[in-house]
C-alpha cells in the first residue's frame, strides 16, 4: 500500500471516514474528472455520485429499501438530464459527504438539498436492512 494522505483528510479525521479498502472506490474517487460519475435515480431524484460498480449497487440497493420504485444506476448522462440545477452544477470536493457502504466509499456530489435527501434514505435503508437481517436470525443476506 503507497502510504499517501487522502486529500479529504481532516487534520484529526483519523476516524471512519476517511478509510476505503476498496481499491476501485479509491481510483474512482481520485479521478475528479467527469466520467466517474454515476447518476443515481431513485423515486424523482437524480443524485451525481462517485463510487465503484460494486459498492454504487450497494448503496442504491440500501436506498432502495424504503421505497417504493428501485433504485437504479447509470454509468451515463441520464437522458433527460438531472433536473436540479444545483446538482447539476455540484462538483466534488472535500466538503462533499463520503458515505461508507461495506468496505467502499459513495461521494454523493449533489446540492446540500438532494445530499441530506439521499442520506436519509440511505440512513433508513440501512436501518430497514438490519431488521430484516435481525429478523432472518442475523445472517447477512443482501
Ligand atoms: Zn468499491
Ligand atoms: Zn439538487
Amino acid at each position: 500500500m503507497p502510504d499517501e494522505e487522502f486529500p479529504w483528510s481532516e487534520p484529526e479525521g483519523d476516524g471512519d471516514r476517511s478509510v476505503v479498502d476498496c481499491e476501485a472506490c479509491q481510483s474512482v474517487i481520485d479521478d475528479e474528472s467527469d466520467r466517474t460519475v454515476s447518476f443515481l435515480l431513485l423515486d424523482h431524484l437524480t443524485i451525481p455520485v462517485r463510487s465503484c460498480e460494486r459498492h454504487l449497487e450497494r448503496f442504491s440497493t440500501i436506498c432502495g429499501l424504503t421505497t417504493e420504485g428501485a433504485a437504479r444506476v447509470l454509468d451515463h448522462y441520464p437522458a433527460g438530464g438531472v433536473a436540479c440545477p444545483a446538482c447539476r452544477n455540484a462538483r466534488y470536493d472535500t466538503s462533499r459527504p463520503m458515505v461508507s457502504v461495506d468496505g467502499g466509499m459513495v461521494v454523493i456530489t449533489a446540492c446540500p438539498d438532494h445530499q441530506s435527501q439521499i442520506l436519509q434514505r440511505f440512513d433508513s435503508g440501512l436501518e430497514t436492512h438490519q431488521q430484516l437481517t435481525a429478523s432472518l436470525g442475523g445472517h447477512d443476506t443482501l
